[in-house]
């Protein structure tokens, strides 16, 4: 299955939501939720938004997950399977797992900035974890993970941002931006995803 081919500010438009897919654009007066926050198409601005069943909300919950972390149904579907196996709350579990994807950890490293970005850098064999070259975007990091980015795989000026970058670190991870080496220190928590995600309604979908 294709990972969807629309346009990234279109989608955010479509969810009625940023969905922070572009980088530093997203915080600037550029995004497009800040200019024209209506649904896409010719009488995008002229239509209301419908109220969706309680169905249609727990889709739209589900699509807009996707949308955020560039996953597919059949990964979104897996991580729910594994997150029903785990102890806890299968909703925060499920989250935690997608928050360990490698790209969305590189891109909360700041490495990439965005995660659409931050999954290419991981295509290209530009990331290790413990030493190794990992090319995979879906490989789950665990508590304890070193993860590097390999300079001779970057372009200099990218080199040069990252070691003067500032960045917020999230509490479960560690980053040092002059060796382009971080960490894995802790398994995210619910409020350590910053993306405004209902995932109880993703869990009352799959367990339908
Ligand atoms: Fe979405 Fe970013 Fe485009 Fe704004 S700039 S609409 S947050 S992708």
């Amino acid at each position: 299955m294709a990972r969807t081919i629309e346009p990234d500010c279109r989608q955010c438009r479509r969810e009625g939501c940023k969905l922070f897919l572009k980088g530093e654009r997203c915080t600037s007066k550029k995004c497009a939720m800040e200019r024209r926050p209506v649904i896409p198409g010719q009488h995008g601005s002229s239509r209301r938004r419908v109220t969706f069943t309680e169905y249609g909300s727990q889709l739209r919950e589900k699509q807009k997950i996707k949308r955020i972390y560039g996953i597919l149904e059949n990964q979104m579907r897996s991580y729910y399977e594994e997150a029903e196996r785990m102890k806890g709350v299968t909703g925060e579990n499920m989250l935690s797992l997608i928050e360990r994807r490698l790209d969305n950890v590189v891109y909360r490293m700041g490495i990439g900035a965005s995660r659409k970005q931050s999954r290419q850098m991981v295509n290209h064999g530009m990331i290790t974890v413990n030493g190794r070259r990992v090319d995979i975007a879906s490989y789950i990091v665990k508590v304890g993970d070193e993860i590097a980015v390999k300079e001779s795989k970057l372009d200099k000026t990218l080199i040069k941002a990252l070691k003067g970058m500032k960045i917020v670190m999230p509490k479960w991870l560690e980053f040092n931006s002059e060796t382009l080496k971080g960490k894995v220190i802790a398994l995210p928590q619910r409020d350590d995803v910053d993306a405004d995600i209902k995932e109880r309604l993703v869990i009352e979908l799959y367990s339908r």
